[in-house]
């Protein structure tokens, strides 16, 4: 069997055309950032290899320049794809530097064939290899064999790239990109199974995020961006099973606010959704790292206060009550109240919904006695 270079080239190409182009019809017009990224990374890779292809014939230096600009881009791409999924990725601004001095030092000595071979091969081999890190240790949550999927197209890629490199620059053998060594043929036929590997691994990684971001919304409170009840179940009964383990003190409250139905009649609904806003933004600006705090429904929030007593949901109460004061008169044009109800975790009490439920009654009593109080569970 006998492989054209070219014609490998030309495959690789038009695949690389058409997935660019499939891809945005695939994963519709509203898309993530990072996967708007990875459509970049395809098409720069498109574009630098009919770039390269077309230098055969014409504009020798620009052109091959043009490809090492794109090949190099395209990995910045897909970097910035995975600190998306990932979180933040080591080596940055080394990336960001090589992706820049590879095209540069590759055109700068242009005349020197084994050193812009050797330059630009041995900067993208970096290039690839810090990508292929950053597919490592997810800061985020991530699903792994998409991950090692990738990490393997990388690493062939980067060995590859490695072999050209140390061809071009130390060997005869190598005289021009489109020499059909064995090494190179091997190369292309590795790049297009690359190709195919890492773009059903992005995919997978889009699904994900996907399905990531729709578990999110269902346990988010759309009017005030805070966990809804179902969040507040989910996450409440982690921190209570931990509150267990390490024998933490945990202070649960239920908090609702006064004459709400009277706010929205007098001032319209409208006022009363901005009310909800300012009252589930001064929660947030109230607790503490690793507290949790919800809208459980309507105008009633529910708090859970990690590592804390009933004297830490008193002193959360009295800030709460006066920023709120503050806070209402001056953004609302008329002062919010509320009445809270709060209860400790007790010996032998290892339900979410038994504690919830001592708080609300305490609740109850807040409000048969006068409302614009905090009353604790006896
Ligand atoms: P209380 O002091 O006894 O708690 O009286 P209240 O009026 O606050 O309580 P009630 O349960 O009678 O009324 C709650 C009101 O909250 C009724 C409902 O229309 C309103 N409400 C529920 N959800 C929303 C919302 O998302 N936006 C607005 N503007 N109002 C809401
Ligand atoms: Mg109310
Ligand atoms: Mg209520």
């Amino acid at each position: 069997m006998s492989l054209d270079f070219f014609t490998l080239m030309t495959v690789m190409a038009a695949n690389l055309f058409m997935i660019s182009a499939a891809l945005p019809l695939i994963m519709g017009r509203d898309v993530s950032r990072a996967a708007r990224h990875v459509q970049a990374s395809l098409l720069l890779q498109a574009v630098g290899w009919v770039a390269v292809m077309v230098s055969a014939s014409v504009w020798d230096q620009a052109l091959s320049t043009l490809f090492i600009a794109c090949q190099a881009a395209a990995q910045w791409m897909l970097y910035r794809a995975l600190e998306e999924w990932l979180g933040p990725r080591p080596l940055r601004r080394v990336l960001m530097a090589l992706v820049v001095a590879a095209p540069l030092g590759y055109t700068l000595g242009f005349d020197v064939y084994a050193w812009r071979v050797g330059w630009a091969n041995g900067l993208l081999t970096l290039i690839l290899l810090i990508v292929a890190r950053a597919t490592l240790f997810p800061v985020r949550q991530a699903e792994g064999r998409w991950r090692a999927l990738l990490l393997g197209c990388l690493l062939t890629s980067a060995f590859f790239t490695l072999s050209r490199g140390l061809l071009g620059a130390f060997t005869g053998d190598y005289p021009s990109f489109r020499t059909p060594h064995p090494v190179n043929l091997a190369a292309a036929v590795a790049v297009n199974i690359s190709l195919v590997l890492g773009t059903v691994a992005v995919l997978v990684a889009w699904r994900y995020e996907a399905e990531q971001q729709l578990r999110l919304q269902a346990m988010t409170d759309g009017l005030t961006g805070l966990l809804n009840h179902r969040g507040y179940t989910a996450q409440g009964e982690n921190l209570l099973a931990q509150a267990w383990r390490h024998r933490l003190p945990l202070t649960a409250m239920m908090l609702d606010v006064d004459h709400f139905k009277q706010i929205n009649d007098r001032h319209g609904h409208h006022a009363g959704d901005r009310a909800l806003q300012l009252f589930a933004r001064l929660l947030a600006e109230t607790c503490r790292n690793g507290d949790l705090i919800a809208r459980l429904g309507g105008e009633e929030f529910g708090v859970l206060l990690m590592h804390n007593a009933a004297a830490a949901g008193v002193a959360f109460d009295r800030r709460l009550r006066s920023r709120l004061k503050d806070a209402s008169a001056a953004e609302l044009g008329f002062v919010l109240e509320y009445s809270a109800g709060m209860a400790s975790l007790q010996p032998g009490e290892s339900s979410l919904a038994a504690l919830m439920a001592r708080a609300d009654a305490a609740l109850y009593e807040a409000k048969a006695t006068g409302r614009g109080r905090l009353t604790a569970a006896g």
